[in-house]
C-alpha cells in the first residue's frame, strides 16, 4: 500500500533539484523492519560491526521506531524535519501573538499580518469568490492566445504555471550574465515519469480525474477529460530528454535562438507578445535559451484550438492542486475532505509565502554565534585536510593538482543562511485586504523583481535554498557549497558533542558537497564556475574516469533486501562524493577513538526506516545509494575501519584490499 504524506511538514526535508544544480543532501532510504512476534523480538540480535556496520549502529533504534501515519519513512532525517517544524511553529506563533509593535515592512510585521489573515480566512465567502473568479477567467479563454495570456497571469499572480513561461538562467558558459530562457514544463504531476510505465500513467490519471470530480464535473466528463489531458502531456514529456536536464548536460540543454528563429519554429506562440506578457521588454532581448527544443516544439504543436478545452481543464487542476488547502467546501468531496487545522494552515502558508522572511528569523534565532564559530572552525580544518588530500593524490599530474587546488581554494562556503535584508517600509503594502490579495501581491512583486534583474550580473552566492530546509548542496556555477541552519541539528551537528562525532555527521556532509566539485559533473566547470570541460587535461580526466568505472563496479555488487541490486551507474556521482568525503575526514583523525566516533556518527546520520515500495522505487530513481549501502560500502573502503573494528577475511563487511576504492 502506498502511504502518502498527508500532513506536509512546514519545513522541507531535502531534495529540491533543479534550482541548484549538482547534489543536495537527500533523504536516504533503506532498512525495512520485518514484523516480528514478541518471541522473535526477544531473540533479535544486533548485527556485529564486522558483518553489517550500519545495522550494528542503527538496528536497535530502528526496531524502536515506527513510521507515523501519513509518512513514508522515519529516522534521523525525519526527526530533524519534525524538530525544525517545531522550531518554525514556535517562531511564527510567537511573532503572530506578540503584543510588540513591529516596524512596517519588517519580517515580523509581514509574518504576523499574513498569519492572522490565514487564521481569519473565510473559505466559504472570500475563498469561493477567488476560486470562481479564477475558473471564470480560464473558462472565458476562447483562443490559444487568450489561454497563454491567462497562463502568464496565473503564474505571475499565484505562482501557478501551466505551460512554460520565460525566466532567467545564469549563462553556464559565462556566469557573469543571465540568459532569458523558456522553462521546462512543470506540474503537480511527476511529468518526467509519465511515459515510463502504466502505473505512473494510471497514477497521473487518478490525480487529474479526482481533481476534476472535485471541481464538480460528472464521472464521464472527468475521466474523458483526464484521458485527453494525460495524452496531451505524455506527447510533450515523451520527447523530453529528462536525463540531459537532470544531469545538466550543458551542451544539450543550452540551445540559443533568436526571436525570429523561434517565431518561425513555434507557429502557435507569438514570441514578442509572449515575452512582453511575461514582463520583459522584448526589444532588449536578442536571444532566448531553450532547454529542450523537442519539448517546446511538442508544446507548440499541442497549443491548438482542438486542445484548448483540455488545456483549460488542466489549468483548473493546476490551480486547485496548488491551492488545495485553501479550497472551499464545494470543491471537497468525500474522498478529499476539507478539514484543515487553521493554525497548521496558517503556519504552512506563512512559511511557503514568506519563505525568506521566516528564514531570516530562523537564522537569527538558531544560527547562533557559538554555532557559527564551531562550524567555521570545522570548515577551516576540512579545507586544510582536503587540500593535503589532493596534494597527496597519486594519479593526478602535478599540473592537475595545482588546477584542482586552485578550484578548491575558490570554493565559497555559504553557511547558515542569507544575511538579513534591509527593511523596506513599502513592503508593508504587500499585505492586502484579504489573504488571496496578499498572496497575489507578494507573488506579483517577486515576479517583477526577478524580471528586473535581466541586465544585472547574477549574484551566484544568493541562496536559492531556504535556511529552514534540512539540506546542503554544491552549486557548480557558483563553485560554492551551501549548508543550511536547519541541518545543524543532532545527529548531524550538536554543540555539546565531541569534535569527531560532529565530523562524522556534518563534517561528512560538508566534505561530500565539496567532493561534488570534482565528480564527473562538477569537473565540467572551472574554478570560476563556468562550463569549461577543457580546464583539466586529458590524462587527469582519464584517471578520474578509471576511478569512476571502479566505483560503478564496486556498488553494482551491493544489494538490498538480499535481492535488488544498487545501480552503480545511476548513483556514481553520489558514491564518489561519499568516498571522497570519508577519505578526507579520516585524514583528520589522530587516534582510534577519533576514528570510532567518526564512523559511528557517520552511520547514525543515515538511520532510516521506510516502506519496501519506497526503497524499491528509489533504486531506479534516486541518485543516492540506499542508506545501508551508503554506510557499509563506504566504510569498507578504508583500512582504518578494519583496524578499529577488527574486521577480517571471512567477515561480511570484508572487502579485499585491492578492491577498496580510493577517491584521491
Ligand atoms: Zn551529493
Amino acid at each position: 500500500m502506498k502511504i502518502k504524506r498527508i500532513l506536509t511538514g512546514i519545513a522541507t526535508v531535502s531534495i529540491c533539484l533543479g534550482v541548484f544544480s549538482g547534489c543536495q543532501v537527500a533523504k536516504p532510504v533503506q532498512e525495512t523492519k520485518t514484523e516480528t512476534s514478541s518471541t522473535e523480538q526477544e531473540v533479535f540480535e544486533i548485527p556485529r560491526a564486522q558483518d553489517d556496520f550500519y545495522g550494528y549502529v542503527n538496528a536497535q533504534n530502528i526496531m524502536d521506531i515506527s513510521i507515523d501515519y501519513g509518512c513514508v519513512s522515519a529516522g534521523a532525517f525525519d526527526d530533524i524535519g519534525l524538530q525544525v517544524d517545531e522550531q518554525l511553529q514556535e517562531i511564527i506563533t510567537s511573532i503572530a501573538y506578540s503584543d510588540d509593535e513591529y516596524e512596517p515592512g519588517s519580517n515580523e510585521q509581514m509574518i504576523r499580518d499574513l498569519y492572522l489573515q490565514c487564521i481569519n480566512y473565510d473559505r466559504e465567502i472570500a475563498g469561493v469568490q477567488v476560486f470562481e473568479d479564477v475558473f471564470a477567467n480560464i473558462d472565458a479563454c476562447e483562443t490559444i492566445e487568450d489561454f497563454l495570456s491567462t497562463n502568464v497571469e496565473l503564474g505571475r499572480q499565484y505562482g501557478v504555471f501551466v505551460v512554460p513561461t520565460y525566466g532567467l538562467d545564469v549563462n553556464p558558459y559565462d556566469t557573469s550574465e543571465y540568459l532569458v530562457g523558456f522553462s521546462i514544463i512543470n506540474s503537480f504531476l511527476t511529468l518526467e515519469t509519465l511515459g515510463d510505465n502504466e502505473a505512473n500513467i494510471n497514477d497521473a490519471f487518478d490525480q487529474i480525474s479526482s481533481l476534476l470530480t472535485n471541481l464538480g464535473y460528472d464521472y464521464d466528463t472527468s475521466t474523458n477529460c483526464a484521458r485527453s489531458i494525460i495524452q496531451m502531456l505524455a506527447s510533450i514529456t515523451n520527447v523530453t530528454d529528462y536525463d540531459a536536464i537532470m544531469n545538466m548536460e550543458v551542451d544539450e540543454i543550452t540551445n540559443i535562438f533568436t526571436i525570429d528563429e523561434l517565431d518561425e519554429m513555434l507557429t502557435n506562440i507569438d514570441m514578442v507578445s509572449y515575452l512582453e506578457l511575461c514582463g520583459f521588454d522584448a526589444s532588449e532581448i536578442s536571444e532566448v535559451c531553450v532547454p529542450s527544443v523537442e519539448q517546446i516544439q511538442a508544446i507548440n504543436d499541442s497549443l491548438t484550438q482542438v486542445n484548448l478545452e483540455s488545456w483549460k481543464m488542466y489549468a483548473k487542476c493546476c490551480f486547485l492542486s496548488s491551492f488545495s488547502s485553501f479550497k472551499p467546501n464545494e470543491y471537497a468531496t468525500s474522498t478529499s475532505t476539507n478539514y484543515v487545522d487553521s493554525e497548521r494552515f496558517a503556519l504552512e502558508v506563512v512559511n511557503s509565502t514568506l519563505t525568506s522572511q521566516v528564514g531570516e528569523e530562523y537564522v537569527e534565532r538558531y544560527y547562533t554565534e557559538e554555532t557559527a564559530t564551531q562550524l567555521e572552525a570545522m570548515c577551516e580544518d576540512i579545507k586544510a585536510a582536503y587540500t593535503e588530500m589532493i596534494n597527496n593524490c597519486e594519479w593526478l599530474s602535478s599540473g592537475g593538482k595545482a588546477s584542482m587546488i586552485n578550484k578548491f581554494n575558490n570554493i565559497a562556503f555559504c553557511l547558515g543562511g542569507p544575511e538579513a535584508h534591509e527593511i523596506n517600509a513599502s513592503d508593508a503594502l504587500l499585505i492586502g485586504d484579504s489573504l488571496f490579495e496578499t498572496i497575489s501581491n507578494i507573488k506579483t512583486n517577486e515576479a517583477s523583481v526577478y524580471i528586473q534583474r535581466m541586465n544585472e550580473e547574477p549574484d551566484l552566492l544568493e541562496w536559492d535554498m531556504s535556511p529552514q530546509s534540512v539540506n546542503a548542496c554544491f552549486s557548480p556555477s557558483a563553485n560554492a557549497i551551501f549548508i543550511t541552519t536547519a541541518i545543524l541539528n543532532a545527529p548531524f551537528f550538536d554543540l555539546n558533542a565531541d569534535y569527531y562525532t560532529n565530523l562524522g555527521g556534518l563534517g561528512a556532509v560538508i566534505c561530500h558537497e565539496l567532493s561534488h566539485a570534482f565528480d564527473p559533473m562538477g569537473m565540467e566547470y572551472d574554478s570560476s564556475g563556468n562550463y569549461n570541460p577543457g580546464w583539466i587535461c586529458q590524462e587527469d580526466r582519464d584517471g578520474l574516469d578509471a576511478i569512476q568505472a571502479s566505483v560503478i563496479d564496486y556498488y553494482n555488487d551491493f544489494s538490498i533486501l538480499n535481492v535488488y541490486h544498487v545501480d552503480g551507474e545511476l548513483t556514481a556521482n553520489e558514491n564518489l562524493a561519499d568516498i571522497g568525503s570519508v577519505q578526507c575526514l579520516l585524514s583528520m583523525c589522530n587516534s582510534e577513538d577519533d576514528i570510532r566516533a567518526l564512523f559511528i556518527n557517520y552511520a547514525c546520520i543515515w538511520e532510516t526506516l521506510c516502506n519496501d515500495n519506497v526503497i524499491l522505487e528509489s533504486l531506479t530513481e534516486d541518485v543516492h545509494s540506499p542508506a545501508r549501502t551508503r554506510v557499509n560500502a563506504v566504510v569498507a573502503c578504508f583500512d582504518e575501519f578494519y583496524e578499529v573494528f577488527d574486521v577480517n577475511e571471512g567477515d561480511q563487511m570484508y572487502v579485499s584490499p585491492e578492491n577498496r576504492i580510493r577517491r584521491w
